[in-house]
C-alpha cells in the first residue's frame, strides 16, 4: 500500500509526497505535530498537518533567514528567535563566534522535544551554550522590553492557531521598542502566489510599513512551501539591506552555505512587478 503525506496548498490545490512511514504523531495542547519519513524530501515536520520543514530543504529556508541580516550588520550580538522550534534558525546563527546570545521563544516546548528526538539535522545546535529557550508566548515575551536586542527573527508558523498573534501591528511595534538602535527584524513572510497566502503577504507588509522607517520583502525559491515561492521581510530602524551588505567582511568569515552567497542577497530583493503590486496595495 503507498501512503501519502498531502497538504491543501489552497482549497484547490493539494500537494503530496510519498512517505516510507510515519515516525511520530503528538497532540500538544496547541497543536498536532507529526514526523514522517518521506522517499524525495527525507523527514518531513509537519504541524496541523502544515508542512514546517523537510530534511532535503530547509537549508535554503534557515540560511536566507539568517544570513541575510547578519550580512548587512555584522556587528550583530544579541538576537531574539520567535518561534523556530525546529531549531534550524538557531543552527545557522550559532555559526556566528560574534554573536554572544540568543535568545529562542518557543510556544510548544512539545515541537522542540520532538524535533531533538527526530530531527537532529535542525535541533542539533539547540544546545549551545550561548542559546537560552523559553517557552512562551512570542507575543507576551516581548511585551515591555526596551533596546535589548540587535536582531529579531519571527520564524513562525502561518497567521492562524498559535502563531495569530505574530502578526498583528502590536507585536511589530513592540518587537521594534525591543530592538537596539540598529535593529533589524526578519520574518518569515508568506507566499505571493495563491491568494488567500498573497492576502496576508501583503496584510504584513502593510502592517510592517507603519512601525518601521526601513521595510523590504525579499524571495528564494523552497519547493515544498506552498507554489515553491517563498518571502521574507527585512525591517530596521535605519540598515539598509542591500546598501548595507558587507560582501567582502561576510566572504571572509568563509561559512559555508549551500543557498545563502553575497550575489544572491543583492538578487533576492528584486521581486516580481506582481509582487511589488500586492506589497503596495494599501488597502490589503
Ligand atoms: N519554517 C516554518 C514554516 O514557516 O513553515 C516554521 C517552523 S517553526 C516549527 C514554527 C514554530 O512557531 C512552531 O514550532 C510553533 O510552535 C511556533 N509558534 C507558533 N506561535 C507561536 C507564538 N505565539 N510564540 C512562540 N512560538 C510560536
Amino acid at each position: 500500500m503507498d501512503l501519502w503525506y498531502s497538504e491543501m496548498q489552497t482549497e484547490n490545490v493539494r500537494f503530496s509526497i510519498k512517505v516510507e512511514k510515519q515516525l511520530v504523531s503528538v497532540k500538544s495542547e496547541f497543536q498536532q505535530i507529526d514526523i514522517f519519513n518521506s522517499y524525495e524530501f527525507g523527514k518531513i515536520l509537519a504541524l496541523d498537518g502544515y508542512l514546517m520543514v523537510t530534511e532535503k530543504d530547509e537549508f535554503i529556508y534557515h540560511e536566507m533567514m539568517t544570513h541575510v541580516p547578519m550580512a548587512a550588520n555584522p556587528k550583530i550580538e544579541t538576537v531574539l528567535v520567535i518561534g523556530a522550534g525546529d531549531g534550524g534558525t538557531v543552527r545557522e546563527l550559532v555559526r556566528y563566534c560574534t554573536i554572544k546570545q540568543i535568545d529562542m521563544v518557543e510556544i510548544d516546548k512539545a515541537v522542540v522535544d520532538v524535533c531533538k528526538a527526530y530531527l537532529p539535522q535542525t535541533s542539533s545546535k539547540l544546545t549551545d551554550k550561548r542559546v537560552n529557550i523559553y517557552y512562551e508566548d512570542g507575543m507576551k515575551f516581548v511585551r515591555g522590553q526596551k533596546d535589548m536586542y540587535d536582531l529579531i527573527i519571527i520564524d513562525s508558523t502561518d497567521p492562524f492557531g498559535p502563531g495569530e498573534g505574530l502578526f498583528t501591528k502590536e507585536f511589530y511595534g513592540n518587537c521594534f521598542k525591543a530592538l537596539k538602535e540598529n535593529g533589524i527584524l526578519v520574518n518569515q513572510h508568506e507566499s505571493p502566489y495563491y491568494n488567500q497566502d498573497a492576502q496576508a503577504m501583503a496584510k504584513i507588509h502593510q502592517r510592517m510599513k507603519k512601525v518601521f522607517p526601513v521595510s523590504e520583502v525579499y524571495q528564494a525559491h523552497i519547493p515544498t512551501y506552498p507554489s515553491g515561492h517563498w518571502l521574507f521581510g527585512f525591517s530596521s530602524k535605519g540598515i539598509k539591506p542591500v546598501e548595507a551588505l558587507d560582501e567582502q567582511g561576510w566572504n571572509n568569515l568563509s561559512i559555508s552555505t549551500k543557498y545563502y552567497n553575497t550575489d544572491l542577497h543583492k538578487g533576492a530583493f528584486a521581486l516580481p512587478n506582481y509582487v511589488k503590486e500586492l506589497l503596495n496595495d494599501e488597502n490589503a
